[in-house]
């Protein structure tokens, strides 16, 4: 994610925090300030969030860590305003396992809420519910409350919470993937302008995330609209035949030859009829500023590339490029290059695919 920085690594995964955090944090010191002009009070306001946000941080732990049981590792969780981002490389295929991941998040709160709860009984430190406060009361108890609202809001049938994962997982079993994910995500929009109106009359913060789950279901319907008109579809459809090749021993003054003639912006760097590498324009540019017109190809090139057979379904290719940085892949027949795909032919087939598909019905 961009303007974000990394804090860590636990459990083997980058922990990265957003630039907008600190706003958070900016907000939390002025209010405390503003309540109680005593530098003990700011410091305990932001002893609280930071603490919360270890939690939110164990909550997107439990995610990855029950994904990882099935083989999906996590690029990185990302520390927002809003709470925690568990950027998984794919989302299990399997419903049971989709619940069993989207679960493990809110269940961490609701352990380390009784975890809490325990020892405050223990110790005798329990106080009622109402003279708690958001910047009022025992430290731990009210740590206590906000994991289990943690778990309740996670537990909203809407997207991208995670009661928004296990609602699709359920309806997935009775009706497919791609409608379940259009319903669940219906009924997050639906819930989302619910909360939005509530929020107008209660608390504008409310609409704020009303805002943000709605984005959040638009966005899963969006990606499941593609995944149906991706189905069915070879990578040997969507690619790219007629296109030029460049050697390794090229120079860049070649290439922007080729790309000032036509309309390529990505090429294949070719060796003995193999594929060893891939030359965006963004490194086209960045080569060019680095070391003017007369660097070579092999200088410059990606060396990390991907392959895909001409058989092999679309819908793998694309999640090659949702998940890398990559953005050009050969495609081999029996061994041999026999085209490129990059994600434009791919928007382009859909945009095709789409105008014919609304045509037939
Ligand atoms: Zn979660």
């Amino acid at each position: 994610m961009k303007w974000s920085w990394k804090l860590g690594r636990l459990a083997g995964i980058d922990v990265h925090v957003h630039a907008t955090f600190f706003i958070l944090i900016a907000w939390i010191v002025l209010s405390h300030w503003r309540a109680g002009h005593s530098l003990a009070s700011v410091v305990t306001g932001v002893a609280f969030i930071l603490t919360l946000f270890l939690c939110v941080v164990l909550h997107e732990l439990g995610h990855a860590l029950t994904a990882r049981r099935y083989g999906i590792g996590t690029r990185y969780i990302t520390l927002l305003p809003i709470g925690g981002v568990a950027m998984l490389e794919r989302m299990p295929r399997d419903p049971k396992q989709e619940i069993a991941v989207a679960l493990a998040g809110p269940m961490v709160n609701v352990v380390i809420a009784l975890g809490l709860w325990g020892w405050l009984a223990a110790v005798n430190a329990l106080v009622p519910a109402d003279q708690l406060s958001v910047a009022g009361g025992p430290f731990l108890e009210r740590l206590m409350v906000v994991n289990i609202f943690l778990a309740l809001f996670n537990m909203l049938p809407a997207f991208p919470m995670d009661g928004g994962r296990v609602l699709r997982a359920i309806l997935t079993m009775r009706m497919g993937h791609v409608r379940a994910t259009r319903t669940a995500a219906s009924i997050g929009q639906g819930l989302a302008l619910v909360l939005g109106l509530f929020g107008l009359l209660v608390n504008p913060f409310l609409i704020f995330i009303a805002l943000f789950v709605w984005i959040g279901a638009a966005a899963e319907a969006g990606s499941a609209h593609m995944q149906s008109a991706l189905s069915g579809v070879t990578v040997g459809q969507a690619m790219l035949t007629d296109f030029h090749a460049i050697a390794p021993n090229d120079t860049l003054a070649r290439v922007i030859e080729l790309t000032l003639a036509g309309t390529q912006k990505d090429f294949p760097v070719m060796a003995e009829e193999r594929v060893i590498g891939v030359l965006t324009q963004t490194d086209l540019l960045q080569g060019l500023r680095a070391g003017g017109e007369h660097s070579t190809v092999n200088e410059v090139m990606q060396k990390d590339i991907h392959n895909a057979d001409i058989a092999e379904p679309l819908d793998a290719v694309m999640e090659k490029f949702q998940t890398s940085e990559c953005r050009l892949v050969s495609v081999t027949s029996s061994g041999r290059l026999a085209g490129i795909v990059n994600l434009d032919n791919i928007l382009e087939l859909l945009q095709f695919q789409e105008i014919l598909q609304e045509r037939e019905t």
